[in-house]
């Protein structure tokens, strides 16, 4: 008799375990509460337009362990098309001053250095630590179950990042650009108003854009629904049972040892493990009631800081237009939108690199704005209402002074704030990747499994300050790794 493994939550986290579990002959259901899974790498359709709600990049589209987990789960396949921007983002101030983020490194390192001849050194040594930072390769099994020699021999080539993570690890980016000494005060301003602003791990920053110069972190046309659907089919077609519309309300646990859930009607449902692939802090708290909250996991959802919420307003535009750049960022900090001040400014995304989410002759932009929890947690639905109505007219207006003469052209404007997020997914206090990477988190991942209560694993990305898709796939496959240890039976992937 195969063993049951349950799997609470289908985003891609789920979907990844539920994958790799039946890929690995274990009778698998995944309880999902929203309708669709896919947890925040979702869209949603309006009109005929397509609104995406996460995928901007995703690490290992080209190679590495992320990129045989994306192809074990078909989220990459012989016809999934991978689209690399040439720009990353482009930064545009108040008074109209710009700053172009380059993908490629070498373009990069050549702007900057026109941009503030002054610098040249310190920007060599800027893109020269992104460079040595590639050598970082993600480990593919699970923490305990790797080989010891070929650990070694990885850890032997990571060499010059290791002296990174000594060097930079404890930084943040702030501190990151003042070690950098830079002259230039435009160069100041930009990097901190994009990443210098808050405590965001300079390691982090300094790592992406190894993954970007290695055509390693694309965009797959299509964005983040198909690829939640292409996860699902691909679990349904390997026998994985999937139920939606049914909230797990707790986990059943005997002689600390997890037996299954019970769903929020009341039924429950037993199985030999329980992977929790749901939000974490729900996961521990609630559906295990805080019973084995050891120290490092309080430490974490006390202290460590999470990434502020967004509100999306999405447009769906009756005309072509087209965009040479993916995202523009309008860093102004005194911008009210309804009542956020935007600290962090807001970003326009013109999906026109993407023909699949907008109708033929039209386009879909989408504005993105951070938003505190705390303008969303207590809001009552009168003042919710309003305050949908007041960012729909700041963003148009804003839209509208981009792009002058659009507002006729506007078909529909959907706003999902923070509190959709958690309404569909369950994401706490809408943090939606979970804890922020910072100088103080980046290397304290949170383990699979909890002390003290056995058959039973997290997935996720609240495992991994930073969050994203990569951990997310990886720990869904990591904790089947797991469950193949204890069942003494080798993993398989395909
Ligand atoms: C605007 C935006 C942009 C992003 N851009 C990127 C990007 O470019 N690249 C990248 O890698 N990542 C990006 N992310 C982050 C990425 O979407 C997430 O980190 C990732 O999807 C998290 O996956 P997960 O499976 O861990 O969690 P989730 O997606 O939160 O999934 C959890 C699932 O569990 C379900 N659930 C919760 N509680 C219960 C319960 N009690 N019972 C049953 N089901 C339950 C939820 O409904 C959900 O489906 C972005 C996110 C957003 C919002």
């Amino acid at each position: 008799m195969a063993k049951k493994v349950v799997i609470i939550g289908g985003g891609i986290a789920g979907l990844s375990a539920g994958i790799y579990a039946r890929l690995n002959g274990f009778e698998t259901e995944i309880i999902e509460m929203h309708s669709v899974t896919g947890g925040q790498c979702t869209a949603w359709d309006r009109k005929g337009y397509r609104f995406d709600y996460c995928l901007h990049w995703l690490v290992g589209t080209r190679n590495g362990p992320f990129n045989q987990i994306w192809k074990d789960t078909d989220v990459l396949n012989d016809t999934v098309k991978i689209i690399d921007h040439e720009v990353h983002t482009k930064l545009i101030t108040d008074d109209g001053r710009e700053f172009i983020i380059y993908t490629d490194l070498a373009r990069w390192e050549e702007y900057l250095c026109g941009f503030a001849p002054e610098d040249k050194k310190q920007i060599i040594r800027m893109c020269n630590d992104m460079r040595k930072s590639a050598f970082l390769k993600p480990y593919s099994d699970a923490p305990g179950l790797r080989k010891i020699f070929p650990t070694i021999a990885s850890m032997l080539r990571m060499m010059p990042v290791l002296l990174l993570f000594i060097k930079y690890g404890g930084k943040n980016c702030n501190e990151y650009f003042e070690s950098l000494k830079f002259k230039n005060e435009s160069v100041k301003y930009f990097l901190n108003s994009l990443f210098g602003s808050r405590n965001f791990s300079a390691l982090a920053f300094i790592m992406m854009f190894a993954w970007f110069n290695q055509k390693n972190a694309g965009y797959l046309e299509g964005g983040s629904l198909a690829l939640a659907k292409r996860m699902t089919r691909r679990f349904l077609d390997l026998g994985g049972k999937l139920t939606t519309r049914a909230r797990v309300s707790k986990i059943i646990v005997e002689n600390n040892e997890a037996k299954g859930v019970i769903l929020s009607d009341g039924k429950d449902l037993r199985s030999d493990y329980v992977i929790s692939a749901a939000d974490g802090h729900s996961t521990i708290y609630d559906m295990l009631e805080g019973k084995y909250v050891s120290k490092k996991i309080s430490n974490a959802y006390q202290n460590w800081e999470l990434f502020t919420p967004i509100v999306q307003v999405s447009f769906g535009i009756d005309k072509l237009i087209r965009s040479d750049v993916p995202v523009e960022s309008f860093i102004g900090k005194d911008q009210f939108i309804g009542r956020t001040r935007t600290v962090h400014g807001y970003s326009l995304m013109n999906y026109s690199f993407d023909s699949t989410m907008a109708p033929d002759g039209k386009s879909v932009i989408v504005m993105r704005f951070e938003s505190s929890w705390d303008n969303w947690k207590d809001i009552d639905p009168d003042a919710y209402k309003n305050e949908k109505m007041l960012i729909e007219q700041d963003a148009r207006a804003l839209l509208e002074k981009r792009y002058p003469g659009i507002a006729d052209n506007i078909e529909v404007c959907d706003i999902a704030t923070p509190l959709t997020d958690v309404n569909y997914t369950g994401v706490w206090k809408g943090s939606y990747e979970g804890f922020l990477p910072s100088s103080n988190n980046l290397m304290a991942n949170l383990n699979l499994f909890i002390p003290g209560l056995k058959k039973f694993y997290m997935a996720g990305q609240w495992l991994f300050p930073g969050g994203g898709l990569p951990p997310a796939g990886q720990s869904g496959k990591w904790a089947i790794q797991y469950i193949c240890k204890e069942e003494r039976t080798l993993f398989k992937t395909d």
